[in-house]
């Protein structure tokens, strides 16, 4: 049964020259997801046939054409999409762009309508509307190519019908069951258009909402390519771009700039004492901590690890080495209980101020070479040039 199905579904992409979209993987929610409503689609599509097929079998005990209409036309209908839900089944839609087969769900469905047109011309009002159906239907999902192609087949079949051949189309009305099977044809067209309509609207809201997510996303996205996700500092990368900024802007103005390496003493030992997860905590109380004690124009980023960058535009030698010694006396005297009993956090840092030919490799040894010294002379230091 696989096999007789994936190959109608490989006959059915060639029949299209649809193009292959393998390069894009799908995930194996989405197939299901996409299956799913392949098969919700088909289901309408039956029950669609099975209504046109009941108001046929009206019509034919009213006597207005042969019961075999009705009976040929329900199968042909069913059998068109019992041959798509077999290939929707054997997964073979998804190697297609056009996963609903679209172009070949029309195609077919004109043809049965056009062929029962030409069958049965004394209920014609019923192919007719069940043609305008398939095409409202099939515009919620087609190209425009898809479209002109469709509508050019459309128009050849009914041009061939109504100007190449004299048959008399009809919209039976002599007795009352012929009045009430063609009352039928239209009010169960109009209300299939409706329930299309309701299908197009939900549509619309779901790209909605998925539009908004998108967004969203792609702020957090924004926003993470910026901030370091654990403390909320500023990342390396951006760090590193703001020391360059400053650089430039200060050594340009002939304005100073401090810049500030600060380590945190004993982070293994902490972690080795009070776990991984409760340095992560101290790590984020440090960050937030700075962020708290510094101006609106400092910059505070997580240089690695354990170790952070403070870029203090403007700020002369003295001011730079208070906030930063500041900042060391906070730490120190924060309460680091709340996160693991007997948890102490100290902090070192090298504080050193730009000079007129420095780069953020030269100023950044500096600070580095003093941070060092911080740390020889017994650490929870600021050590300045
Ligand atoms: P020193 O006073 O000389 O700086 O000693 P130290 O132990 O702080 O320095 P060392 O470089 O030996 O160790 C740094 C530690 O910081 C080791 C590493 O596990 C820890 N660390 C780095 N990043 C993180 C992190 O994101 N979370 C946690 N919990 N620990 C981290
Ligand atoms: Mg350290
Ligand atoms: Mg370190």
């Amino acid at each position: 049964m696989s096999g007789v199905a994936s190959s109608l579904g490989s006959v059915l992409g060639r029949l299209s020259k649809v193009r292959l979209a393998t390069d894009i993987p799908l995930s194996p929610a989405t197939v299901i997801r996409r299956k799913r409503q392949r098969r919700q689609m088909f289901d309408m599509i039956g029950i669609s046939f099975l209504i046109d097929a009941g108001i046929l079998l009206i019509y034919a005990f009213a006597g207005t054409t042969p019961f075999w209409i009705a009976s040929t036309y329900g199968l042909c209908g069913l059998l068109s999409v019992a041959l798509f839900i077999a290939a929707s089944e054997a997964n073979m839609n998804d190697r297609y762009r056009d996963h609903y087969f679209i172009v070949q769900q029309t195609s077919i469905c004109l043809a049965i309508m056009l062929t029962f047109l030409y069958l049965a011309p004394e209920v014609g009002c019923l192919f007719l509307c069940s043609i305008l159906l398939t095409f409202t239907f099939a515009a919620l999902r087609s190209s425009l190519r898809q479209t002109i192609l469709g509508w050019t087949a459309a128009a050849i079949g009914l041009a061939i019908l109504f100007i190449g051949t004299d048959k008399p189309i009809g919209m039976p009305h002599g007795t009352l069951l012929e009045r009430f099977a063609t009352m039928l044809v239209f009010t169960l067209v109009l209300g299939r258009g409706m329930i299309v309509g309701l299908f197009s609207s939900s549509l619309h809201e779901s790209l909605y909402r998925r539009g908004l997510e998108l967004k969203e996303a792609y702020r957090k996205i924004e926003e993470l390519a910026e901030l370091d996700e654990l403390t909320g500092a500023l990342n390396r990368r951006r760090i590193m771009q703001n020391l360059e900024e400053e650089i430039t802007q200060s050594q340009r103005g002939n304005m100073p700039c401090a810049v500030a390496l600060i380590d945190l003493d004993w982070f293994k030992r902490i972690n080795d004492r009070f776990g991984h997860p409760a340095g992560d905590e101290a790590l984020r109380t440090f960050a937030i901590t700075v962020f708290a004690n510094i101006r609106g124009i400092d910059k505070f980023g997580r240089y690695g690890g354990e170790e952070f960058l403070l870029i203090l535009p403007e700020a002369s030698d003295g001011a730079a080495l208070r906030t930063v010694e500041r900042l060391r006396r906070i730490v120190a005297a924060l309460d680091w209980s709340a996160i693991s009993q007997d948890m102490s956090v100290t902090m070192s840092a090298g504080v050193t101020m730009l000079q007129k030919d420095d780069s953020a490799d030269s100023i950044l040894a500096r600070a580095d070479r003093l941070l060092y010294q911080a740390k020889d002379l017994g650490r929870n230091q600021t050590v300045s040039a």
